[in-house]
């Protein structure tokens, strides 16, 4: 099986005040970690690589900002770091004073837009579980106001932030990974291409291409998207992976190549779960009756498996092709 090599693959960076929640949201999104035990996590206070590049699709680092403006830390390789990212993701913790916080996000939106101005910028207002409905609303305007007053004070008004609301006790912080990862997916179009081929061929209602480590979805049909049906999706990889790993056949507990899985609501709804390559799993969510034609979906799902293989393939020649030329150039 195919999966794209570690260059082409999605890379972000998580930043963000000391306690913000960074390392949570890694713990949680990455590790599977439960979110009642990043209580008693230990603060990130240097950069950290998440070597998550094996086991997800996705490829990360998190990298704690000081309190106090340091311009010359010699730990931060700025061109390193913001020249390779393809989005810089900014908690801010919305449950305490966001001042500093927001002072700190303008300075490190225009220090790696400097560097790199292809980076998206993404704000994750987070710990919102603690606030109620009209102060999530109340909160993401006065941020969203006084950040792109700040940026636009400092002459950078054509720089765009992307909000989010997020928390790690609910799905929201997996949606909002799912819609930054989306963006950095070139792919994305011709994925959901073939996604809304796959469902109308085959009577399916909704599906989606999950990375499996990390529950975030990288592409679904043009259907809208139902919070329920996504939260669905993401018990049902918890179980499948679960079972994985008591009773599969390997070791790292992971899917085999031709993991597949079946589970049957009493709402007359099914939800079938195929793996496409080392990372990628397709889920649908389909009704009962329309699974009876199951060698059609099957059949249908093949060809979907093998147009998802050359469309990261096609990439990696490109890359490779792009490789070669440089090389050449140089010599
Ligand atoms: P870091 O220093 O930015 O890495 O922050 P941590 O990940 O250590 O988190 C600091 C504290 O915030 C921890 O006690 C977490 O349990 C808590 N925390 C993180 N995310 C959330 C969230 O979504 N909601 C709430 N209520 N607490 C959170």
């Amino acid at each position: 099986t195919t999966a794209a090599s570690p260059e082409e693959q999605p890379r972000i960076l998580l930043m963000g005040l000391r306690r913000s929640g960074k390392s949570s949201i890694q713990k949680v999104v990455f590790h599977k970690v439960s979110p009642n035990e990043t209580l008693f996590l230990e603060s990130t206070n240097k950069i950290v690589k998440d070597d998550v590049s094996n086991s997800s699709f996705v490829q990360f680092q998190v990298w704690d900002v000081p309190g106090q403006i340091d311009f010359f830390d010699p730990t931060f390789d700025s061109e390193t770091i913001f020249g390779g990212c393809g989005a810089l993701i900014f908690v801010i913790d919305a449950q305490d004073d966001y001042i500093e916080a927001l002072a700190r996000l303008q300075m490190e939106v225009t220090r790696a837009y400097k560097i790199n101005p292809n980076i998206k910028f993404e704000v994750f207002i987070h710990k919102v579980d603690g606030l109620s409905d009209d102060n999530k609303i109340e909160t993401q305007r006065d941020i969203h106001q006084r950040s792109t007053d700040d940026l636009a004070e400092a002459g950078m008004e054509n720089v765009h932030l992307s909000f989010h609301l997020t928390s790690i006790y609910d799905h929201s912080i997996f949606e909002a990974f799912s819609k930054v990862v989306q963006k950095l997916i070139p792919q994305l179009p011709v994925l959901e291409n073939l996604l809304n081929i796959l469902i109308s061929n085959s009577g399916i209602e909704k599906a989606f291409l999950f990375d499996v480590m990390s529950k975030i979805y990288i592409a679904t049909d043009s259907s809208p998207v139902d919070m329920q049906c996504y939260e669905l999706c993401c018990d049902m990889i918890d179980v499948v992976i679960d079972m994985s790993c008591i009773y599969g056949a390997r070791d790292d507990g992971a899917f085999d190549g031709d993991s597949s899985a079946i589970i049957k609501l009493n709402t007359n709804t099914i939800l079938y779960l195929r793996e496409v390559n080392r990372h990628l799993a397709l889920i649908c969510i389909l009704r009962e009756d329309s699974f009876d034609k199951q060698g059609l979906i099957d059949y249908n799902f093949g060809c979907f498996r093998k147009a998802i293989q050359q469309v990261f393939d096609i990439k990696k020649q490109a890359a490779a092709a792009r490789a070669k030329t440089n090389a050449t150039r140089a010599f």
